[in-house]
């Protein structure tokens, strides 16, 4: 069946050729379908109406009636414009236009009477609206104009093409009209009737054409709810299939290496939370499911340690595990922690990265395949195609938002049955987030640091303050205490963040001159073992001062560096910011967060720095980070692409309705786990058109 909502674009009456590809070109709008879900961003009551005397120019918009009483041409060249004034009883504006002046000319009379609507401006001390929406009273009237107006993002392109937001509802108005009736449902009629859902059909108009504030409600409800719930059916599903076609490794016993970890190398007493989440992975390897576990837990909880000790139960009942981290500092510095950790225990453990010697691997590889080698750590090396386990039981992935959904998924092809999987990340999600990126996961959480911590004291300095910056310091180095200080890197202006990190570092000397004083740094343009030498100075204790752009950012362990001091902080986002504060307050003594900005910072800015300023709360941070930016921009959502892909729905906002959602996708589900219910038909196909049209949803399974 051909399904009309496939038609090209240009087929729309009032598109054509060159519209359509601008529409495509701008707005990814391909086809009706497209368009159809091309939902206003805003809607505007135009049952309001002001006096002139009432506007300002603070407000977002007005409509206000009333007469022109005469034209004038202002400016030359491009500055040329008509200038209309506007009256009504109680005083005059002006009304601009850049463009299309000879149009205006003739088409607007002097003396009649009009509607104009616009957003108000100030110039020359008068209040004004520039280009403004202009309608005779009597045909605004006769026009079946919705009380509410949607508003449409468009670009500058478009709008030079006459492509506005005003030209979109028209095109929709068409679009409506032309599919009328022809718009399938997409929810079980079951669904509708208990939920009490609007139709597709009516949501969709009442999306576009809100007949009144109290629809307009329902048919975003609608929308969001079937958005979202699609995305947790989906996972529910995929969940579903897995733990019918695989079968978990049994891990059934806790044996000899575990115990003697335990009883006789472990240096402290776990905290609670530590064994609340062992016991949690117990039950799962235990059971003979298949585990796939995210763990969440605030920099320094120690997740470190209990990744290790779930690997020792997969080596007492003889598996194999590999743990692998985003970079190969940190799968160096884990190799180095495991190594000690384990102390003279009787476990083959080895370190693979990117820079691991042929020879070595030759090795390396040979014990891997042959069972001899029981822990593998190493960075995304570990993914490829010639790394072969003997049996593979366990593979534990570190700070999981560097790593995509595929290359988790890669991990799974490695044996034919799947090793169980623990997904550990130091960057709190929001509920709502992990729901929906990691909603096919368990859930764990280390809510608890280790006892004898010290809050990190976090303070907010401006350049200007840079004196008693370097007073701090001294005090500190002087205290024995070693000092982190992290410059900016963004891609596209790499060599300024160089030249920011260079002058930085020769200030920093003259401030903190040898022999007195000694300063490592580590940046992104060093070699790997110039980098491992500066690191090492610093981890010895013999630099005080380690200058480093965000290389250093995840993982590394130096207990005693007490002091993070980021410059231009305002070009940090808050998970990265939280994450650096997190390389210090490990040791026992009081630690220091200084964040350097400028004078001038945005509201984003100065809400960011002062969040955290004012908690240490991973996931109080991680909700404001999502309120702030939205959930396209938070780490981890780009490669997933789902929270990103989002049309209506907003995982800032929308917690509820997710909620909601999700609970009806997991009753259905295990009401009827394979769907085979005739009601259910409906949303087997639906998965799978979106599965097919959204590449993200696929990569998952
Ligand atoms: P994470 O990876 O969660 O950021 P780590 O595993 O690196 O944290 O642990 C941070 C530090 O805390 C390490 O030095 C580790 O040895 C220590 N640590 C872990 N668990 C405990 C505990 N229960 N008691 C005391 N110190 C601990
Ligand atoms: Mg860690």
């Amino acid at each position: 069946m051909s399904d009309i909502l496939k038609t090209d674009i240009q087929y729309l009456s009032g598109v054509g050729p060159k519209r359509a590809d601008l529409l495509r070109k701008e707005l990814q709008i391909k086809c009706f379908e497209d368009l159809l879900y091309y939902f206003p961003y805003k809607y505007v009551d135009r049952t309001k109406f002001y006096t002139i005397r009432e506007i300002n120019s603070t407000l977002p918009y007005i409509q206000i009636k009333g007469r022109i009483t005469g034209f004038k041409t202002a400016g030359y060249k491009r500055n040329k414009r008509l200038v209309a004034d506007f009256t009504d009883d109680t005083g005059t504006i002006e009304l601009v236009w850049f463009r299309g002046i000879q149009w205006i000319k003739e088409s607007i009379k002097t003396g009649k009477e009009y509607v104009v609507f616009g957003k108000p401006g100030i110039f020359n001390n008068r209040i004004n609206v520039i280009h403004p929406e202009i309608e005779a009273q009597e045909t605004l009237k006769s026009k079946i104009n919705a009380p509410l107006q949607s508003f449409y993002n468009t670009s500058e392109t478009l709008k030079r093409s006459y492509l506005n937001s005003k030209a979109i509802q028209k095109l929709l108005n068409n679009l409506l009209q032309q599919i009328e009736g022809k718009i399938r449902e997409t929810m079980p009629s079951y669904m509708i009737k208990e939920l009490k859902l609007l139709s597709l059909n009516e949501a969709l108009l009442n999306i576009h054409f809100p007949k009144n504030p109290t629809i307009l409600k329902k048919a975003e409800f609608r929308l969001k709810f079937e958005e979202l719930f699609y995305i947790q059916l989906n996972l529910f599903k995929q969940k579903k299939t897995r733990s019918k076609e695989f079968t978990g490794h049994i891990f059934s016993t806790v044996g000899n290496n575990f115990n003697t970890f335990y009883h006789k190398h472990l240096p402290f007493k776990l905290t609670s939370a530590q064994k609340r989440v062992l016991k949690e992975i117990r039950q799962d390897t235990g059971s003979g499911k298949h585990m796939n576990r995210l763990l969440q837990g605030d920099v320094g909880c120690g997740k470190t340690l209990v990744a290790l000790m779930s690997m020792l139960i997969g080596l007492d009942n003889g598996f194999q595990s590999c743990m692998m981290a985003p970079t190969e500092i940190l799968a160096k510095q884990h190799f180095h922690t495991l190594t000690k950790m384990l102390g003279n225990m009787d476990i083959r453990i080895a370190l693979l990265t990117g820079s691991t010697k042929q020879s070595e691997r030759k090795v390396l590889f040979k014990e891997l395949k042959e069972g001899t080698l029981n822990i593998l750590v190493g960075t995304h090396a570990l993914i490829e195609e010639v790394v072969k386990f003997h049996n593979l039981g366990l593979v534990v992935i570190d700070e999981q938002h560097r790593f995509g959904v595929a290359q988790r998924a890669k991990l799974w092809k490695k044996n034919k049955q799947p090793p169980h999987i623990l997904v550990m990340t130091a960057t709190p999600i929001p509920r709502t987030l992990a729901m929906t990126l990691y909603g096919d996961l368990e859930i764990s959480v280390i809510d608890e640091l280790p006892p004898g911590r010290k809050p990190v004291i976090t303070a907010h300095y401006y350049d200007s303050k840079r004196l008693r910056l370097f007073g701090f310091l001294r005090k500190q180095i002087k205290k024995g205490q070693q000092i982190y200080i992290v410059y900016p890197l963004i891609q596209e202006s790499e060599k300024m963040d160089y030249k920011d990190l260079e002058d930085g570092y020769e200030g920093i000397v003259r401030e903190f001159p040898p022999p007195e004083y000694a300063v490592s740094v580590v940046h992104g343009r060093m070699k790997s073992e110039e980098k491992d030498i500066s690191m090492r100075y610093f981890v010895k204790g013999q630099t005080h001062i380690m200058i480093a752009t965000t290389v250093i950012e995840i993982g590394v362990d130096i207990p005693n560096a007490s002091v993070m001091v980021i410059e231009s902080a305002e070009r940090f986002g808050l998970s990265q910011l939280h994450q650096l504060r997190g390389r210090v307050g490990r040791g026992a003594d009081q630690s220091y967060c200084i964040l350097m900005t400028s004078m001038k910072l945005t509201y984003e800015a100065r809400k960011r720095i002062e969040t955290m300023v004012e908690t240490n709360d991973g996931f109080e941070i991680a909700e404001v980070d999502l309120k702030l930016r939205g959930p396209g921009d938070l780490e981890g959502t780009q490669q997933s692409g789902i929270a990103f892909s989002l049309k209506i729905a907003n995982l800032g906002k929308d917690g509820q309705i997710l909620q909601y959602a999700r609970d009806r996708a997991e009753e259905i589900i295990e009401n009827d786990p394979d769907l085979n219910k005739p009601d259910n038909l409906i949303l087997v196909s639906q998965l799978q058109k979106l599965r097919k049209e959204n590449i993200d949803w696929s990569s998952i399974s």
